[in-house]
């Protein structure tokens, strides 16, 4: 049987096995592949990298929306960066509260690979009338866009290399905070693996502290990239840990089409725990601020490499 071998960091990693290629296509930035595989079901691949995987999704889906989409008094305006699957649109619009969810992405095969072969994720969302879909770098989009409207900016990026590399520095992230409204507006992200990648984990979380006051981490175990993950959520003013698992049951009520199959109250709670594999990390000698001169991450290495 294939195996899919991915590095977490030069010195491990973790496989699955694959039953199948279902399809595979070229597109003008990457490889995309449909994988079957007995673990995961089908997944989804760029450049032989795995991004989604119908079981177990919604632990990252799920942990990077909900709590900017709970915490913000008032979530109407959406930007999605990336997230060419769907899953964050999905979950976005779960909220009764969004009006209008514009999303970005670089490449829009991967959004026609995952409407065609892998519906289940963007469940419906690219059909909702209140999606707005951009085909373009999410950097340029930010930067040029005049609109400084959006209370929630949801980035869905794949890791900080190649076309995504320039969405990880200071001076991205000064232009997400640009075109948030007032100091309430939040931005979240995935912030890479504390234990895997301790240093890449430190870069992004000192580079959000140069820009936003106030920046709070969660972490969750993710099956399908193999290991510990986490998000961050940065914002002026709003706290995404500091709801109470009674707070986040009655928003989740009052806000929500549906109720969430992994962030439900007290998984809420839970992932907002100190996580001590991430204090240590903050502590790492590579660990700095990643600046548009200098945007290549100190742990950078090939995932496939021998
Ligand atoms: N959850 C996944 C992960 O962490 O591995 C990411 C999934 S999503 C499919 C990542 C998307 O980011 C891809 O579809 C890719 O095309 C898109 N992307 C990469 N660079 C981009 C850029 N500069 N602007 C907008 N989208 C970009």
């Amino acid at each position: 049987m294939k195996k899919i071998i991915e590095r977490l960091n030069p010195h491990c990693g973790f496989f699955y096995d694959i039953t199948k290629v279902l399809v595979r296509v070229r597109s003008a930035w990457q490889t995309i592949e449909l994988a079957e595989s007995p673990e995961f079901g089908k997944v989804l691949l760029l450049d032989g990298i795995t991004q989604v995987a119908l079981k177990g999704e919604e632990r990252y889906h799920e942990s990077l929306v909900i709590p900017a989409m709970l915490s913000h008094p008032d979530p109407q305006r959406v930007l999605v960066i990336g997230g060419g699957d769907g899953g964050v649109l999905r979950e976005v619009l779960t909220f009764g509260t969004v009006r209008n969810a514009v999303m970005v992405e670089l490449d829009e095969a991967v959004i026609s690979f995952s409407k065609q072969y892998m519906p289940e994720i963007s469940a419906g969302a690219f059909d909702d009338p209140r999606a707005e879909i951009v085909v373009g770098d999410g950097r340029a989009y930010v930067e040029q866009c005049p609109d400084t409207s959006f209370d929630v900016v949801i980035m869905d990026m794949t890791d900080p290399f190649g076309p995504s590399e320039k969405l990880y520095t200071r001076e991205f992230f000064a232009q997400v905070k640009r075109i948030l409204r007032g100091a309430e507006g939040v931005f979240a992200m995935h912030g890479e693996s504390p234990i895997a990648r301790p240093a890449a984990y430190a870069c992004i979380e000192k580079t959000l502290r140069k820009v936003f006051s106030c920046v709070k981490s969660a972490f969750t175990y993710v099956p399908m990239y193999g290991t510990l993950w986490s998000f961050k959520f940065a914002s002026g003013t709003t706290d995404c840990a500091s709801l109470s698992a009674k707070d986040v049951g009655s928003l989740l009520n009052a806000r929500c089409e549906r109720m969430p199959k992994y962030c439900m109250p007290q998984t809420y709670k839970a992932i907002f725990a100190p996580e001590p594999a991430a204090i240590e990390a903050l502590f790492h000698p590579e660990g700095r601020v990643i600046e548009d001169r200098r945007s290549r991450f100190p742990d950078a290495f090939d995932p496939q490499g021998a």
